[in-house]
């Protein structure tokens, strides 16, 4: 595996979409999802630019932290359990990409008004109903919203969500362009509402025409992940 060389096919296409898309490159953020990959790696592609990582284990988020430059921005994206949240809040957790309910908010919420703290966070949506997928069906962010959006502590940055996994791109655009209009109509409700995380290795280049200004990749940057 080249990783320099995966780092700029990556930027290269991130770019190429965006063109596509008529908006900048500078405009699209790329995650790298890190996830499995050893702190090394990581420190590898760190070296060569990247700056954000994205991690879907609390534990394994907290070993690389630990251990790695501490102006990396760590991205949680992966399904948080309520008995975690102690240890993300006040612990260099940059964004959660995965608010997926309301009683993840209210644990949200309480450990920061413990901790004096606040969190970033992203709202993420289930579009197509997978069943084997979390994140909220699009006829219950309202509801959501007026239970949670008035949580202080919270401050909440926009959207997430993961397309089915498919080769139909015209049904993936569809998927994606339903979260972008929901991005729009939620986006003048809070301050700072400005991220739209959807897109990984198999199918960015359709969530950044669909309106993706965060993209999170990892094997087309890291390789296939080895679980160990
Ligand atoms: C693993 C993961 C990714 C990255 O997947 P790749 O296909 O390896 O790019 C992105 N988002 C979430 C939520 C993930 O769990």
């Amino acid at each position: 595996m080249d990783l320099a060389e995966n780092i700029k096919n990556v930027q290269e296409k991130i770019a190429d979409y965006a063109g596509r898309a008529g908006v900048p490159a500078e405009g699209i953020r790329l995650v790298a999802v890190s996830k499995t990959v050893d702190a090394d790696v990581v420190r590898q592609a760190y070296g060569l630019g990247l700056d954000t990582f994205g991690e879907n284990r609390v534990q394994e988020f907290l070993r690389k932290s630990e251990a790695l430059p501490k102006d990396i921005k760590w991205n949680l994206i992966g399904q948080l359990q309520t008995n975690k949240v102690k240890y993300i809040i006040d612990n260099g957790v940059d964004l959660v990409h995965s608010l997926d309910r309301l009683p993840l908010a209210q644990e949200l919420q309480k450990e920061c008004v413990k901790k004096d703290a606040f969190i970033d966070a992203l709202v993420q949506v289930n579009i197509a109903k997978e069943e084997t997928k979390s994140g909220l069906y699009l006829e219950e962010v309202e509801d959501f919203f007026e239970q949670a959006g008035g949580f202080d502590r919270i401050r909440f940055r926009g959207f997430m969500t993961i397309a089915p996994y498919t080769d139909d791109r015209a049904y993936l655009r569809k998927i994606f362009a339903q979260a972008k209009a929901l991005y729009d109509h939620w986006k003048p409700h809070f301050k700072g509402f400005d991220y739209l995380s959807m897109g990984m290795s198999g199918d960015y280049g359709e969530a950044i025409l669909e309106g993706a200004n965060m993209v999170r990749v990892g094997s087309a940057i890291f390789g296939e992940r080895i679980y160990k």
